[in-house]
């Protein structure tokens, strides 16, 4: 046991008031209501956090615009670019403050916490910051001829969208917070952020170091409080953008809210119901190991994971075999336990949730390991495999966002590709083989915006990332993101 001390600034941060921060302070009435922040390993509340009100989400959109028309529109692209590369260094400064703070809330281990939500984070607000310089229309030669000696030139800008309202969901808090502030600030836009109720802090806590840095208040502002608020935020006239990430249901309602308040641009990053197919000349150790981390870190609660595994019938039973063992050497315990892996599930919400998936893998499926709740305060679930009686079920179709695999044997290729299109969902899928000319023959076949070879859930900041079908619109990273968030202008000029 190698339980981690808490550090006095994080005591001290969780120990004050909290509430919405708006225009470069945190602004909250004494009379908002008041939601719980809970400790998912032991099931406590560890802070309390006022919702914001109508008029808080009026004032941090007016704060917004402001900071948009004025300052931030006024900040040359190499500033925005430095002011995003100091905030990245405050992040690390600050590392070991935020990786507490996130793993309190979010039961996610301190070594998740300080290598993604802390590591990670810094790094694609580094990569981010490299495009400041960068975003430029283009010059373009009209194509209609000339009518009376006339001659004709045109090029295009991009311009910032607005204001953008940027909705975090519990799973990442940090990492998810930064893409949507990195994506906005780089190209010019302001942002308004609403985290998940659940895991409010951090992004709180990053909006004060944003200030320490030089970004100038209002260009980020925070609200807090649950789904109400995203939805007053996402309908807000002063909006013209809106960022979800977040479950397929709240990005239905996020889109219907955007279209009907004067066509909002959208981007939806949402579930997904990943497949992983491991042919038959598969590296079982090498797809294993792979296959563990990505569907097992952070107790499964990762959009891209891998729930979904297609195992050639010859192997299958070998790769079971494995993948339990590994699961068995998993240390399940406190977040803030170095030796520990395998924490609670976020909230006792989706705790119950995928207390549900078990007793459907139990009386449809056969459950090879796992299953069942730990006996324990907390969330706390055991690493479960389970194996599909046959390809209709219920665990091969639906998302459980939760530390479970499901299995089912396949004869041939052909089938492996239908099976893992076999979902409305679309986001990523892999493939395990030393064949590549064959891995690569079936990538275009598969229905998904990212697919690894002999690898799952790994995202860098210059590879675009986003789903097909069910699993959201639009692209974050690479050079893709910008698209979203700027309108081009064409400029003809005749001489
Ligand atoms: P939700 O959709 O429930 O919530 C996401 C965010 O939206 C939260 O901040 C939530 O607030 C807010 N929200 C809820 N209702 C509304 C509304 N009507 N209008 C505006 N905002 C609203 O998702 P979860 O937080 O439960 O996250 C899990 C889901 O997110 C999974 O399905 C997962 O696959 C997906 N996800 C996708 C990722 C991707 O990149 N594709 C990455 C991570 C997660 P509150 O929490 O306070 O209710």
């Amino acid at each position: 046991m190698s339980q981690v001390t808490l550090l006095p600034v994080v005591k001290a941060f969780i120990a004050k008031g909290h509430g919405s921060f708006i225009d470069g302070q945190t602004q909250f009435s004494a009379a908002a209501a008041c939601l719980p922040v809970i400790d998912p390993s032991t099931g406590q509340t560890m802070a309390s956090v006022h919702s914001a009100s109508a008029e808080d989400v009026d004032a941090a959109v007016a704060s917004a615009r402001k900071a948009f028309h004025g300052v931030w529109a006024d900040t040359p692209p190499s500033q925005k670019g430095y002011l995003l590369s100091r905030l990245a260094d405050l992040l690390e400064a600050h590392g070991e403050e935020l990786a507490q703070l996130e793993s309190l809330c979010s039961g996610k281990s301190i070594h998740v916490s300080r290598a993604i939500e802390v590591g990670q984070s810094a790094a694609f607000l580094r990569y981010y910051a490299g495009w400041a310089s960068k975003i430029n229309g283009e010059t373009i030669s009209p194509s209609f001829p000339s009518m009376a000696g006339e001659r004709y030139s045109a090029f295009t800008l991009r311009e910032p969208v607005g204001v953008v309202a940027g909705i975090v969901p519990w799973n990442f808090a940090v990492m998810i917070g930064i893409w949507k502030i990195a994506s906005a600030l780089v190209t010019g836009c302001t942002v308004v952020l609403k985290p998940s109720e659940y895991t409010p802090l951090t992004l709180l806590r990053i909006a004060e170091l944003a200030i320490e840095a030089g970004i100038p208040a209002g260009v980020i502002n925070v609200l807090t409080g649950d789904g109400a608020v995203g939805q007053r935020l996402t309908a807000h006239a002063g909006i013209s953008k809106v960022s979800l990430t977040g479950s397929v249901a709240t990005g239905k309602a996020v889109g219907k809210s955007a279209m009907d308040a004067n066509l909002k641009r959208v981007t939806l990053e949402l579930g997904g119901k990943n497949p992983a197919g491991l042919l038959q000349d598969v590296d079982a150790d090498l797809a294993v190991a792979g296959l563990i981390l990505g569907a097992y870190t952070h107790q499964g609660q990762i959009c891209a994971s891998p729930e979904r595994i297609f195992v050639h019938r010859s192997r299958i039973d070998e790769v079971i075999d494995k993948m339990a063992k590994g699961l068995q050497q998993m240390k399940i315990g406190s977040p803030l336990d170095e030796s520990v892996n395998f924490g609670p599930l976020a909230n006792r919400a989706h705790y119950e949730k995928v207390l549900g998936f078990f007793n459907c893998a139990h009386a449809e499926s056969s459950v090879i390991c796992g299953g069942r709740a730990i006996e324990r305060p907390g969330y706390f679930v055991e690493p479960t495999i389970v194996l599909a009686g046959n390809r209709d079920d219920r665990l091969l179709h639906e998302e459980t966002f939760g530390p479970v695999t499901c299995f089912l044997p396949f004869d041939d290729d052909e089938e492996l590709v239908d099976l893992m299109n076999d979902s409305p969902f679309g986001l990523t899928a892999s493939i395990w083989t030393n064949n590549l000319s064959k891995a690569f023959r079936m990538v275009p076949r598969i229905e998904a915006g990212t697919v690894w070879i002999n690898m799952h859930t790994f995202l860098d900041p210059a590879v675009p990332f986003g789903g097909v079908k069910g699993s959201g619109i639009g692209r974050e990273f690479g050079g893709a993101f910008i698209d979203d968030y700027t309108e081009l202008k064409s400029v003809i000029l005749r001489y």
